[in-house]
């Protein structure tokens, strides 16, 4: 073991500032590092959700797996999220109807639906806390876009039977909201928001009861198939059948060819110390996530906190900045909370797609990669590990719905990309203040 991970000083290392949720998850497990050679049936990379869920579902299914994180489980997107599930895909039903017609978008919704009953049904059987809070508002930050997100209602209850969701016009979402910032806009009670790294906690002791061997501090440097599978790290290699490289935003040193489809993107959070019994932000519990390109997205914590994600940022981000940032956002919606104290502020990579949707590949024989859950990772990308996992164990074949999507390689190559993705999101950012 080279790191001491329960050093209350350890921060993630690919992600900036500490946050309220490692604050917050009480005591977790160390795993230990590699240390020799081994073989297994399947090696997995990556230890975030996806990685995670895809090693319980095998291991619980009688399975050898070994998984590997280069950090601590969670460092990257999945312990450190907006925790909010949200119904769907990224990309909405009549953006997708068009892309891939009624049917496939039909059955992609239907997916997300499966997601969602199936990550809360694991954390019940598993017997872990989420801290989950039910309901999700999607407030409109300008007029003109009210009258496209009415008809998605329609739309969702006409022709998918979803009536879980409903319209709210100005004043009741200003009631829910606990704020007159918006316009109308949607309430959706199907879905709701959890403690994401109580989750991803949760789930790698999960794995470990079910046999997996996990292990943390341990990158892969290298991977080759040739035959099997033969992972390298520092300490040892890994031989298996087949595999999974679930890095999400990170390919870039280990998978050229991946994160010419997967960017990652910052994005931030703060969190304010607990509001007060009487306070009247979000009256009702529900998460919210905006009209807006860059989204704002924010919701209150088991204790009452303010948690608010907004700012994306392109370049290196101290959390300082972050906070000046975040809580700039909070007072536009809550000026009341223009002076209230910012306990945590944090970020992570959120790793996107062209069309917002994921990229799953299997990548040569055996070799399989998930990842670019564009923001809408924390149903989605437990639920592609144990589709992927259900494929290994030849179960199921549903995650061909997911791997036949058409996700082409961002403009500019791996390193042009980074100015265009500049150019392109400060464009975007402007258009949400006109
Ligand atoms: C600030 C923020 C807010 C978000 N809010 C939401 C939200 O509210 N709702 C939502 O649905 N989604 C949200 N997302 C997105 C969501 O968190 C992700 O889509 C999801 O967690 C992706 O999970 P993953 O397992 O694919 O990747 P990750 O959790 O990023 O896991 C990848 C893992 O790979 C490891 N790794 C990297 N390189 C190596 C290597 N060489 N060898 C071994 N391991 C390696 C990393 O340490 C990391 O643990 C948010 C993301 C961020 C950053």
């Amino acid at each position: 073991m080279t790191v001491d991970m329960t050093d209350p000083n350890y921060r993630s290392p690919i992600s900036p500032g500490l946050s309220w949720y490692e604050s917050s998850c009480g005591p977790r497990p160390q795993y230990p590092s590699l240390d020799g050679d081994s073989n297994c049936d399947v090696v997995v990379i990556g230890g975030g959700f996806c990685g995670l869920s895809a090693a319980l579902e095998l291991a619980r299914n009688g399975t050898d797996v070994v998984l590997i994180d280069a950090h601590r489980f969670g460092d990257g997107a999945s312990g450190r999220n907006g925790g909010q599930m949200g119904s769907g895909q990224r990309a909405e039903v009549g953006e997708l109807e068009k892309a891939v017609g009624n049917s496939r978008a039909k059955a992609l919704w239907d997916m997300a639906e499966d997601a969602k009953r199936e990550l809360l049904d694991t954390a019940k059987r598993e017997k872990f806390d989420t801290d989950y809070q039910p309901g999700q508002l999607t407030p409109m930050h300008r007029a003109r876009f009210e009258a496209e997100a009415r008809e998605e209602v329609d739309h969702l209850r006409t022709h998918y039977g979803y009536d879980a969701i409903e319209w709210l016009d100005r004043e009741k979402m200003a009631a829910h909201l606990g704020s007159n910032h918006y316009f109308g806009g949607t309430r959706d009670t199907g879905t709701g928001h959890i403690h994401p790294l109580k989750y991803v906690i949760g789930l790698a002791k999960a794995a470990a009861r079910a046999g997996a061997r996990i292990f943390e501090d341990t990158p892969a440097l290298s991977i080759k198939v040739e035959g099997k599978i033969v992972v390298t790290t520092s300490t040892g290699t890994i031989t298996a059948q087949r595999g999974l490289v679930a890095l999400n935003g990170h390919h870039n040193d280990l998978m050229r060819d991946v994160a010419r489809h997967v960017m990652p993107i910052q994005s931030f959070i703060g969190s304010t110390v607990p509001l007060g019994d009487n306070s009247p932000v979000l009256p009702g519990g529900e998460a919210v996530d905006d009209s807006r390109f860059v989204v704002r997205y924010f919701r209150k914590t088991a204790d009452n906190r303010l948690l608010f994600g907004g700012r994306e940022a392109y370049g290196r981000s101290t959390p300082g900045d972050i906070e000046r940032t975040i809580r700039r956002q909070i007072a536009e919606i809550y000026p009341d909370l223009a002076k209230v104290e910012l306990t945590h502020a944090w970020g992570g990579n959120v790793a996107i797609t062209m069309p917002r949707l994921p990229y799953v590949r299997e990548l040569k024989p055996g070799l399989w990669t998930a990842g670019g859950f564009s923001g809408h990772g924390v149903m989605l990308s437990n639920h592609t590990g144990r589709l992927i996992a259900r494929r290994f164990l030849g179960q199921s074949d549903q995650i061909k719905l997911l791997q036949e999507l058409k996700i082409p390689a961002f403009p500019g190559g791996t390193l042009l990309r980074h100015p265009l993705k500049t150019l392109a999101l400060t464009w975007y950012a402007m258009l949400d203040r006109i």
